[in-house]
């Protein structure tokens, strides 16, 4: 069946809405509509509605790139509506999710976007524009007022084409005719999502107005949050598991069993009771971001590189494999964990048993290699910090060492039975050239400062890193990695 409002009622085995959605009524302009927002904040607001709750809520798309208008007419063809394939290890289900009622037309100049924004109705603008899409200067972590995209919206605040400048111009119309602002809300995989968000806004509101500069930032709000749901790439076996429900949908997304959305609750016009539905509203955003980046997203590198040197092609299949899921349950509990700090309801070691339950869903196709990309920012990120703190607080390091040894190796570029790694990395030139040398001389791997800062300075962590090292080129990694795992 052709997905549309009105073939909803011809689905078999498949939970629809049982809202009124010619009732429902927008409160939301969303930025961004890809996959991850429609498994996440709009299955939130979905389930909310569902319960007879925020029906003057509703979302309306919107994108400011040319590539989402093929987007629109797919979401618009079938009314909206998106179909939400749950991979979960003990069977698949499918929903149809119908919190968003309307796409706004794509444009250059983003006229209807910011007509639309500056109507009272709209009381949150939130977004999904990816990690990199914040002109953060990467040296200083501040905003990039040189960016191509920035200097036209400075210069033409009333034609952006960034998602910012649109906010921005949408404010300043509704600062004129005394209607209130929007929360401006992000949803990227940011520490301090909200933060950032208003470091760019405000600073390029300032490009142009200083004066409605200062007004959005006393009378907007910017909440932090953390997210969390592994949502993949719709393709053609996405698009298949939908038929296998019935539905012929051209967008459907799939997502893991498991969701996460902590957020800061400052909103300045009003906001849904996300809450009822299994968000979580909290002051500490910070440290389930803490929790999350450093056994979460480093325990994905602890894993990732580990698996791909052994050929194994998903996170899945490195679960599988004991000596890695060794390596990650003890690397975390000695010497990770010990600096994280629970969270209401949550202990780093309960949140270990549920990364490990959620990277060994089989169902979720994540590859090692996609994982292991970008190894020089995520090691810096991920792992780094906790090298420092068990340094600091004089806990073990030698499992961290023996992740920094297995990059290493990763970066020679061949995997253990000799088929090469293709570059995997934006710094791949130097990494592998350096990893190569390193064979021989293993410190010269630390003295990539850029990387590790001093820590090849703490012979404790250095001296290790250069014995595990040594260890994989001699014996391998899983006799490596079952060496680490005989100690203390
Ligand atoms: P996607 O590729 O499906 O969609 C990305 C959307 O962002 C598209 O609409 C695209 O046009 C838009 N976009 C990209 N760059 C932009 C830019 N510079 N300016 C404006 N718009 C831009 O990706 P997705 O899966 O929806 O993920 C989007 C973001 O959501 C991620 O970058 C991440 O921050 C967050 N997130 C995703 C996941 C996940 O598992 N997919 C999990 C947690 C958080």
């Amino acid at each position: 069946v052709a997905l549309s409002q009105a073939t909803l009622s011809e689905l078999k085995g498949v939970d629809v809405p049982r809202y009124d959605r010619a009732g429902l009524t927008p409160g939301i302009v969303h930025i961004g509509l890809g996959n991850f927002h429609r498994a996440h904040q709009a299955w939130y607001l979905h389930r909310l509605m569902q319960e007879g709750l925020c029906h003057d809520w509703a979302i309306i798309g919107a994108g400011v790139r040319a590539g989402d208008a093929a987007q629109r007419e797919r979401l618009l063809a079938q009314d909206c509506l998106t179909t939400l394939i749950e991979l979960d290890p003990s069977g698949r289900s499918a929903e149809i999710c119908g919190a968003m009622i309307d796409f706004l037309p794509v444009e250059p100049d983003n006229a209807a976007l910011i007509a639309r924004m500056a109507e009272p109705d709209v009381r949150i603008v939130s977004l999904t524009v990816t990690e990199g899409g914040y002109f953060i200067d990467p040296a200083t972590g501040g905003f990039d007022a040189q960016h191509a995209d920035i200097v036209h919206d400075a210069a033409n605040p009333d034609a952006p084409r960034t998602a910012f400048g649109a906010m921005i111009a949408a404010l300043a119309r509704r600062r004129a005719a005394g209607h209130g602002a929007f929360t401006c809300q992000s949803c990227d995989n940011l520490q301090g999502n909200g933060a950032v968000l208003r470091q760019t806004i405000i600073s390029l509101a300032a490009l142009s107005d200083p004066e409605l500069a200062a007004w959005i930032e006393a009378e907007a709000s910017f909440p932090n949050s953390m997210v969390d749901c592994i949502v993949p790439a719709t393709g053609p076996a996405e698009i298949a598991l939908a038929r296998g429900f019935g539905i012929d949908d051209a967008a459907p997304v799939t997502h893991e069993n498991f969701r996460q959305w902590v957020i800061e609750d400052d909103f300045c016009a009003g906001r849904p009771d996300w809450d009822r539905v299994g968000a979580t509203f909290s002051d500490r955003v910070h440290d389930f971001e803490m929790m999350k980046i450093r056994i979460l997203n480093g325990g994905h590198q602890v894993i990732a590189g580990a698996g791909d040197l052994l050929g194994l092609e998903t996170i899945a299949q490195t679960m599988a494999h004991d000596g890695i899921r060794g390596l990650l349950r003890k690397v975390v509990l000695d010497e990770i964990a010990p600096h994280v700090d629970p969270v209401p309801g949550m202990t780093p070691e309960a949140y270990l048993d549920l990364i490990e339950r959620r990277f060994g869903n089989p169902e979720i196709r994540d590859t090692t290699r996609r994982v292991a990309f970008d190894g020089s920012s995520r090691q810096p990120g991920f792992i780094a910090p906790s090298i420092r703190n068990g340094l600091a607080a004089e806990t073990p390091v030698e499992g961290l060492a023996l992740v920094s040894a297995l990059w290493a190796r990763y970066c020679a570029g061949t995997r253990e039975d000799g088929s090469v790694i293709e570059a995997n990395d934006p710094n791949w030139e130097l990494l592998n050239g350096t990893a190569k040398a390193a064979q021989k001389t293993p410190s010269s791997w630390l003295a990539m400062r850029q990387f590790y800062g001093d820590l090849a300075d703490h012979a404790r962590f250095a001296d290790a890193f250069v014995h595990w090292l040594t260890a994989i080129y001699d014996d391998g990694v899983e006799a490596t990695i079952a060496a680490y795992l005989k100690t203390a």
